[in-house]
Parts: structure tokens; C-alpha cells; sequence
């Protein structure tokens, strides 16, 4: 029951009852949520006089765990507990595990999760462990750990909650219906980063289901970037010991490539890389300009804009949306690493009023 009925508010009910007939699911579905989704596009004024084009973020930080991994974890676990699963497993950069832990919590299930060892951020583990999950560091990278967590979902009675679970795509793709509900118009170009590569799927999706459906009147064209070190699809080869600072992007062999490149194929877009640096320079950019604050891995689209626009390959005028995909609160060592310490001053509005500069 509506607490705010006599408002006349509207609290979001969570991606499954907002679309619930684009979406795999019956009137038999137990349906688990956080009320995730609904989250802020947001115009970002500083970007857009930068980019010389219309810019918008789809926050997704702004989910419950903190990730646009909620959305398709919502139709995982519903799908699961109408399956009647007791555990789920989840091989994980960090944020699907942070986000399959909540919400088997919150089913009644037993979530176990795989992350590599000592290759996630202190945000998404502290997560995991507060939702209770059987965590296991494996000796690996992400890639291992998903082979091992396809294997016991095969040989035992634990249902396989990553982004190759097809529920997972579905739940994502909402996010493509929020910018046209949004926008009222699909974007010229729709920017992401491109790690796993289910999201840019999920989105090119829910972008062709509207347009199918005359909601919207045209598509996006879909750039994904990836980081340097972790760049199979740009490179056209499995990357075997993929290294990058943007821990959610660490993706040597993408579960979803030929989707990914279907898509960018599709819809006349591109895949490419940035570096390290670039990804961290955009990463401070929107937080300190737009007031937007993400993971690394999240600038990575935004990266590549400005990449693109340093080398003079950016149309001009365009209307462009980009994803950035998980909260900054998560991973906070790129901010504090090599900041100025805070000034420490007495209780003295002089003293005070000079250290700001208001004197
Ligand atoms: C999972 C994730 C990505 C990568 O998304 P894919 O669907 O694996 O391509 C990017 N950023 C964040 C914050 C993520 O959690």
C-alpha cells in the first residue's frame, strides 16, 4: 500500500512492476526488489559546452548497491526464486556480487560469490560481506573466476546469476526505456563502458524495442570503450592478463563480444579503447564539474568523448547520453590518493574566513 496516497506522490516501484509487460515475467513470478532503476538522467552543462553537443548522464550509481548491476539482478532473482533456488553464485568485478548478495538476501537465498583476489575495490567486498554472502577470493582473474562459477552452477544445485544469464540482459535493458521515457527521443549517441559487454547488449535491446514499437523514432548509434589494458573486442583477441586501474572493466574475454559487436555493428557505433589516465582524468572531470561523483571504470565513455574530441572526431550538435554505470563511494582510494590533506584550523571565524579566501 502507497504510503503517500493523500500527496498524490509516486514512489518508483523497481524496474519489474515499471515494465512489467516488456519484460519475461508472469503473474507466477515472485518479484525481488530494492525499487531499483529510476535513476537520474541528468544534463550535464559543463560537458556539453566542452563536447559542443547536448550531454546527458544516466546516473546509475544513484541504484540501490550503488550500480546499474540491479537492474538485471532484480529479474535474476525473481527468476530464481520462481525456480524455487535456495543459492545463487555470481563470479564478480565487485558490483555484481554487491548487488546478487542484496538481493538473494532479500529473496531468502544464499548467495555465493567469486571475486578475483585482491583485485576489487574495499567498497564492493565491504558489500558483499554486510549481505552476508559465502565469499570466496579466487587465485584468478575475473575470467577464472566465471569459468568456476559456470562450473558449479553445472554439477551443483546453485543457480548462475552473470550477465550470460539472459533474465540479467532483460532487466538491464529498462535503462534504454528510461532515457526515452525520459528524453522523449532515443539519443543520437548512446556512450558506455564496455567490460563483460552485457550492459551495451541490454541497452542496444531495450533502444531497438521502443523503436520497434514506434516509442521512439530513431536509434542510437552505441560506443562502447574499453580500458588499454583490457581490450579484447578492440584488439579482436582474448586478452589473457587484462590489467587496468578501472577494476570493473578488468575483462579479458567478454561473455557477451559478439553481442557487443552486433551492436556496435548495428547501429553504425564503435568500440574503442582509453588509457588509464584518460579513464582517471574524466573520472575527476565529472565529479569535480558536474557534481557527479563515479567509479573509474563509470568515466570510461566519458573518457572516450573527450578522447574523440581532442583528435577532432566528434560530430558537433548531437544529443548524446552516457552511461556511467556504478557510485564513486564504492572505490574512493582515486580521489584520496595524491589529494591535498584537509586544513585543520581553531575555533576562529578570522583564522577560518582567511583560509577560505574570504579575507
Ligand atoms: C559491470 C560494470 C561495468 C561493465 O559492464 P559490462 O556489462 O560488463 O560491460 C562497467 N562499470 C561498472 C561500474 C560495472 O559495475
Amino acid at each position: 500500500m502507497s504510503l503517500f496516497k493523500k500527496s498524490g506522490a509516486h514512489q518508483w516501484r523497481g524496474v519489474i512492476k515499471e515494465y512489467e509487460k516488456r519484460l519475461p515475467v508472469s503473474s507466477k513470478t515472485p518479484i525481488v526488489t530494492l525499487n531499483e532503476g529510476g535513476t537520474p538522467l541528468i544534463y550535464a552543462c559543463v560537458l556539453s559546452e566542452m563536447l559542443g553537443n547536448d550531454v546527458w548522464l544516466k546516473f546509475e550509481g544513484a541504484n540501490p548497491t550503488g550500480s546499474f548491476k540491479d537492474r538485471g539482478m532484480t529479474m535474476a532473482i525473481s527468476k530464481a526464486a520462481e525456480d524455487g533456488a535456495k543459492a545463487v553464485i555470481c563470479a564478480s568485478t565487485g558490483n555484481t556480487s554487491a548487488s546478487a548478495a542484496a538481493y538473494a538476501t532479500k529473496a531468502g537465498m544464499v548467495p555465493v560469490v567469486l571475486v578475483p583476489q585482491g583485485k576489487i575495490a574495499m567498497g564492493k567486498l565491504a558489500q558483499a560481506i554486510a549481505h552476508g554472502a559465502k565469499l570466496l577470493q579466487v587465485k584468478g582473474n575475473f575470467d577464472d573466476c566465471l569459468t568456476l562459477a559456470k562450473q558449479l552452477s553445472e554439477q551443483y544445485p546453485v543457480s548462475l546469476v552473470n550477465s550470460v544469464n539472459p533474465y540479467r540482459i532483460e532487466g538491464q535493458k529498462t535503462a534504454s526505456f528510461e532515457v526515452i521515457d525520459a528524453l522523449g527521443f532515443a539519443p543520437d549517441i548512446h556512450v558506455m563502458p564496455v567490460g563483460n559487454a552485457g550492459n551495451i547488449t541490454a541497452y542496444w535491446k531495450g533502444y531497438k524495442e521502443y523503436y520497434a514499437d514506434r516509442i521512439s523514432k530513431s536509434l542510437p548509434a552505441m560506443w562502447g570503450f574499453q580500458a588499454k589494458g583490457a581490450a579484447p573486442i578492440v584488439r579482436g583477441k582474448i586478452v589473457k592478463n587484462p590489467e587496468t586501474l578501472a577494476t570493473a572493466i578488468r575483462i579479458g574475454n567478454p561473455a557477451s563480444w559478439k553481442q557487443a559487436e552486433q551492436a556496435r555493428d548495428e547501429s553504425k557505433g564503435l568500440i574503442d579503447m582509453v588509457s588509464d589516465a584518460e579513464i582517471l582524468s574524466a573520472y575527476r572531470l565529472v565529479a569535480a564539474k558536474e557534481g557527479v561523483f563515479v567509479e573509474p571504470s563509470s568515466a570510461a565513455g566519458l573518457a572516450g568523448l573527450i578522447k574523440y574530441k581532442a583528435a577532432k572526431k566528434l560530430p558537433k550538435g548531437k544529443k548524446i547520453v552516457i552511461t556511467v554505470t556504478g557510485n564513486g563511494l564504492k572505490d574512493i582510494q582515486w580521489i584520496l590518493n595524491g589529494a591535498d590533506k584537509p586544513i585543520t584550523v581553531p575555533v576562529d571565524v578570522k583564522k577560518a574566513a582567511k583560509v577560505i579566501g574570504l579575507s
